[in-house]
């Protein structure tokens, strides 16, 4: 006899007893002749219980199967244990041959397999739930391999790029970067983004359809890493905001009018108050910085209120509005604005301008108006409407303000008027 085989045999028999899994032998009539505690755990029944007791009577197992089991087999059972609950095992079983090769009995090894099955039921149950949110999901979700090449996609991602199915998008959609994206400077931000910063990234851009047309989609996208943890691909997610990019560029337009119109006088419909404001502050900032002469004109209609007495308040509006459009004809640079300044006083600001070229214009917009031949017979400078006008050139600095400016301007106005209207007069800081 195989003297190492008889050593193995209380160590087998140590194993039997104390393994976690269930060893049961019968003899050939099935009566149990050895019942460990793992038999106890799965079964139910004592040791002492089971000894003696038919093998088929403890184990749902069939009488006839266990008598006719010539060589070891599986079988997979299922039990409702003694504290009442559903066991699944697993049972491998053999029969038992004495020297003489006859068979005096049957021995089992059983298993629960209770939970490994729940494992693969919560397994199967899960890849479902993720199958119905890819198959359902009102979003784009695909996959991208390295070479750009789709691998998976679901049926809104189809839908969004035009294509019939998800296996369409599969099947012609060979590079990701080149057919997918409509700008292709956004092509390769994106995929500088995402495998060189490796992280979420978030992204606005149009997506090309297959018949050449884009969407506009808010894409998500993640890399993806093989089983050595190397950048393998990445996933995507697209939404569709078309919709939302199409309200946001009426609103932008919208927007963009409605500044325009608060920018403009609605009587003269020249610029007003407001963009004079605004454009004066932003000149003198530049001003400031590449200190050049910065001139501005105040202009004054002469007696415009007996002007409104004598021909009537509509006349006034009438003669305010040709006023308004010859005195913004009058200077020529781009740069240059008049606008309304309030009432029947409008301002013209001459960027880069000395004061000799300012009282030019000025002295222009004077004699244009008057050229106008605008009959005021209540006057008391001439026949026609006239304008009294006060010039200020300043090189701005932080020494002086665009207040002090305007302030000078009005001044200069007034000095105009007093002096006997229908004329301009400058004030300006020397080398201007
Ligand atoms: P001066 O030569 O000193 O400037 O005399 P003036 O009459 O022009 O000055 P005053 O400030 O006394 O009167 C300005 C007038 O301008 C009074 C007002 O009725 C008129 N006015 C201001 N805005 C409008 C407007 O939008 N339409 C009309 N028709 N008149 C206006
Ligand atoms: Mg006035
Ligand atoms: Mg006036």
């Amino acid at each position: 006899m195989d003297i190492k085989l008889i050593n193995k045999t209380p160590a087998i028999e140590n194993l039997i007893a104390f393994a976690g899994m269930a060893y049961i032998e019968a003899d050939i009539d099935l009566q149990v002749t050895a019942w460990n505690q793992g038999a106890e755990d799965l079964f139910g029944y004592s040791e002492k219980d089971s000894l003696g007791s038919f093998l088929y009577k403890l184990i749902p197992m069939d009488k006839e199967t266990l008598i006719h089991c010539e060589k070891a087999q599986i079988q997979s059972i299922s039990h409702v244990n003694y504290q009442g609950k559903k066991i699944q095992c697993e049972i491998t079983y053999a029969p038992i041959i004495n020297l003489k090769a006859q068979k005096i009995g049957i021995a089992l090894l059983a298993t629960d397999v209770s939970n490994k099955l729940k494992k693969d039921d919560d397994l199967e149950q899960q890849k479902q739930y993720i199958e119905e949110i890819y198959g359902y999901a009102p979003i784009g979700i695909y996959h991208v391999k390295l070479d750009g090449k789709i691998t998976m996609a679901n049926s809104e991602y189809a839908w969004m790029l035009g294509y019939e199915s998800s296996d369409a998008v599969l099947n012609k959609i060979t590079d990701f970067p080149i057919q997918v994206f409509f700008d292709q400077e956004k092509s390769e931000e994106f995929m500088f983004n995402i495998f060189e910063a490796d992280q979420i990234v978030r992204f606005r851009c149009r997506l090309k359809r297959k018949n050449n047309s884009y969407l506009w989609a808010l894409c998500y996208a993640k890399t993806t890493r093989n089983e050595l943890g190397r950048i393998d691909g990445f996933n995507g997610f697209s939404i569709d905001i078309s919709t939302t990019v199409r309200t946001e560029q009426a609103l932008k337009e919208a927007n963009e009018k409605l500044k325009l119109i608060s920018m403009i006088d609605g009587l003269t419909q020249i610029p007003n108050r407001r963009k004079f404001d605004e454009y004066l502050e932003s000149e003198w900032n530049r001003h400031v910085r590449e200190k050049t002469p910065l001139s501005v004109i105040l202009c004054d209609i002469d007696f415009f209120k007996y002007y409104n007495d004598t021909y009537g308040h509509q006349a006034g509006d009438e003669c305010l509005k040709k006023v308004a459009r010859t005195i913004h004809d009058s200077s020529y640079r781009s740069s240059d604005l008049s606008a309304r300044y309030g009432g029947e006083e409008f301002v013209v600001i001459l960027p880069n301008t000395n004061f000799k070229s300012a009282k030019i214009i000025a002295e222009r917009i004077r004699t244009s108006v008057k050229n106008l031949k605008i009959e005021h017979s209540s006057s008391r400078v001439n026949k026609y409407v006239t304008l009294s006008l006060g010039i200020t050139t300043i090189i701005p600095g932080l020494d002086n303000s665009a207040e002090s400016m305007i302030a000078l301007a009005d001044k200069a106005m007034y000095e105009a008027k007093k002096n006997g209207r229908n004329q301009s007069i400058g004030k300006h800081i020397e080398n201007t």
